[in-house]
């Protein structure tokens, strides 16, 4: 990577590669990439997550599935992640009197999102080709020229110039605002009515307080609750609700009135004097669904994960599809032997169709896992699959 202040070689053989955003799905591409014999460069706006002591995130626990898992073998990081998360093999739906039914599901495991990315962060080190650079935001960028600002938390800017840009800088992508501009870019985001909030469930007496191997559901129709299993024994439970409901609840009484009536058996697991309090720790945050098309410019950038897609989070594959996308990216590099027109064009042409169902299917999951789940016609369904 060169400083934009020195002329591009023009005769450079070995292609650079900026991978702007080292969430999960940079921090595995960076991997991808430097596996590939090319330099790779990671630009992330905040600190290194490795070293901070608070770490202001997202969910901290997912669930990893085939797809994902796929992904991680690939750069040999599968069982690595995999065996510090929990199998989940079944959702336990939990009634309003208490009773619990679970419904089999394929395997999928719960991963904690900071470990999974501390790992792959580590992992994209151990190759000689990668290089980090934390507290680098991206300001502005250039598709004519591949060259990038960034912004330094001391006001200090420097600017980069790479071969290939890689977008992976999340649900807000500032990469993405440089499409936005240009012609025939397809571009819909849509918020979703609900919002979620995360409440602990600790352990009893050092044991899960439910049972571990499964996630969790309490499903009430216009709103619901999850719980996945955490390794230190806790469930981190997600509250999906409209805005409008959540802030219907201003007091502490209110909260346990409306767990008394919605979510009862939680009580206890959670404890009222918890939920009197962590209810009100947070705002409830929002979801928002972007498709977009194409996902590249030229021979010069590519958007992934949810850059390219960010998706509403009840199909639990948000992360899944943006690890397969890196895959499908490294196929098609070896298809097209790097050459970087026909690889972007390609990896547009056939991974569109495939995220924008993944975000209908996240849609539509949206209403399944919080109304049908309920309904006699889905674990009628049920059964018929599982026959
Ligand atoms: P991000 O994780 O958002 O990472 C983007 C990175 O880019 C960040 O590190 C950010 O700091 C950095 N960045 C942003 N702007 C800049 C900039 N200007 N310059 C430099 N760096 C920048 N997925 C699943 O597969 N399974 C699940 O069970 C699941 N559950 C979820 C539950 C919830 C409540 C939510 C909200 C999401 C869930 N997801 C799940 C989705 C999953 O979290 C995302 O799909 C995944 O985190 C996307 O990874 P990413 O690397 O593309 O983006």
């Amino acid at each position: 990577v060169l400083n934009a202040m020195e002329e591009p070689s023009d005769n450079r053989q070995k292609k650079v590669v900026a991978v702007v955003g080292g969430g999960l799905v940079g921090a595995l591409n960076a991997c991808f990439f430097a596996k590939r014999g090319l330099d790779v460069e990671v630009f992330e706006s905040r600190e290194d997550i490795r070293q901070a002591k608070v770490v202001k995130g997202r969910s901290i626990n997912l669930a990893l599935s085939h797809r994902g898992r796929q992904a991680l073998k690939h750069v040999g990081m599968e069982e690595k992640i995999v065996s510090q998360g929990i199998p989940m093999h079944a959702r336990m739906i939990h009634s309003l009197n208490g009773k619990q039914s679970p419904i089999p599901y394929g395997k999928k495991s719960q991963v904690n999102r900071l470990p999974a990315t501390y790992k792959l962060t580590n992992h994209s080190e151990t190759y000689p080709n990668a290089k980090l650079n934390f507290d680098h935001k991206l300001q502005d960028w250039s598709a004519e020229k591949g060259l990038m600002t960034f912004v330094r938390s001391d006001g200090t800017k420097e600017h980069i110039q790479a071969d290939l840009i890689v977008g992976c800088d999340g649900a807000f992508s500032a990469i993405r605002k440089q499409f936005l501009r240009r012609s025939r870019f397809n571009y819909s985001q849509t918020y979703i009515p609900h919002g979620y909030m995360e409440l602990t469930m600790p352990p009893i007496n050092g044991e899960f307080a439910m049972k571990p191997n499964y996630l969790h559901i309490w499903p009430r129709n216009t709103f619901m609750m999850i719980a996945l299993p955490n390794l230190d024994k806790t469930f981190t439970c997600t509250l999906f609700m409209p805005f409008d409901e959540f802030e219907k609840i201003t007091t502490g009484d209110q909260v346990i009135e409306f767990f008394q009536k919605c979510f009862p058996d939680s009580i206890p697991l959670i404890g009222a004097d918890a939920l009197r309090e962590d209810y009100f720790r947070l705002p409830a945050q929002a979801m928002v669904s972007v498709k977009c098309s194409p996902y590249h410019i030229g021979d010069k950038c590519v958007l992934m994960g949810d850059a390219a897609h960010a998706v509403v989070p009840f199909y639990g594959q948000g992360m899944n599809a943006g690890f397969e996308d890196c895959i499908v990216f490294d196929e098609i590099m070896e298809q097209f032997n790097e050459d970087l027109a026909a690889v972007l064009a390609e990896y547009s042409r056939v991974r569109v169709p495939d995220d924008h169902a993944i975000a209908d299917l996240a849609m539509y999951n949206y209403v399944e896992m919080r109304a049908h789940v309920n309904s006699k016609w889905f674990l009628f369904r049920k059964h018929v699959d599982n026959i």
